[in-house]
C-alpha cells in the first residue's frame, strides 16, 4: 500500500508544538510502539553540524533549515518518520501524512518551565517564558501550521497530563495502523 500517491509505504508524521508541550516524550513513545523512526530535528542538526549559531528565543542552536531538509530528503522520501520539532514551516507540505500539534494549558506549561523540565540545554528566562506562554495563548504556532498544511492532515492533541501521552500515543498508533497495515 502506498500513501496518498506519495510513493511512501509508511507515513511521515510531524509532531510540533511550543517547547515543553511534550513533543519529544510523545515522539519517543510513539516510535517505540510503532517502530517508526524518531527524528528530533534539533538533535539531528546538532549532531550533523547543520546549525547557524545560537537562538536566544528558543535557547537552542539556529537550525540551518535548507541543510536539514537536504540531509533528511532520502529518509523523508522513504517514509516511516516521526519528525519532532517546534517549528513547522520548513518542510514542504508533501513531506507529511499527518501533522500533530500538541497543546498544553499555559499554567501547566509554566510549571514545566519553572521546573526546567524541558529539553533545551539552558533553561528559560522569565522573558522567554512570558513570550512562549503568549505564543501558546495566541496560538501563533497553530496559525502557522494551518498556513502550511491542509486541515485534513492536522491533528490537535492536548498534552496536559501524563495520561494524555498514553492516550495520544494510542490515538496516533491506531491512525498509523489504519493507514499502513504493515506497521
Ligand atoms: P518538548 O519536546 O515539546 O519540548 P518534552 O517532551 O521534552 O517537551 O517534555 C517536557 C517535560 O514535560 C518533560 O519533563 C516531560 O516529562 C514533561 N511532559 C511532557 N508531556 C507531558 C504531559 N502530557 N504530562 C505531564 N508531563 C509531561
Ligand atoms: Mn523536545
Amino acid at each position: 500500500m502506498t500513501l496518498n500517491s506519495s510513493g511512501r509505504k509508511r507515513p511521515n508524521i510531524l509532531i510540533t508544538g511550543t517547547p515543553g508541550t511534550g513533543k519529544t516524550t510523545t515522539a519517543a513513545a510513539l516510535a517505540e510502539v510503532t517502530e517508526l523512526r524518531h527524528i528530533n530535528v534539533g538533535d539531528f542538526a546538532n549532531e550533523e553540524n547543520l546549525t547557524n549559531g545560537w537562538d536566544d528565543t528558543f535557547d537552542c542552536y539556529y537550525i540551518n533549515e535548507d541543510l536539514v531538509c537536504d540531509a533528511l530528503e532520502n529518509l523523508m522520501e522513504e517514509g516511516g518518520n516521526i519528525v519532532d520539532h517546534h517549528a513547522c514551516d520548513f518542510f514542504p507540505e508533501c513531506c507529511f501524512d499527518c501533522v500533530v500539534v500538541l497543546q498544553t494549558n499555559s499554567s501547566v506549561l509554566h510549571e514545566r518551565f519553572t521546573k526546567r523540565l524541558f529539553d533545551c540545554p539552558r533553561g528559560y528566562s522569565d522573558h522567554k517564558l512570558a513570550t512562549n506562554s503568549e505564543c501558546q495563548i495566541f496560538q501563533v504556532l497553530l496559525d502557522k501550521v494551518k498556513e502550511n498544511y491542509p486541515d485534513d492532515i492536522l491533528v490537535i492533541l492536548r498534552s496536559d497530563f501524563l495520561e494524555d501521552i498514553t492516550k495520544n500515543v494510542e490515538t496516533l498508533t491506531s491512525w498509523i495502523s489504519n493507514l499502513s497495515p504493515a506497521v
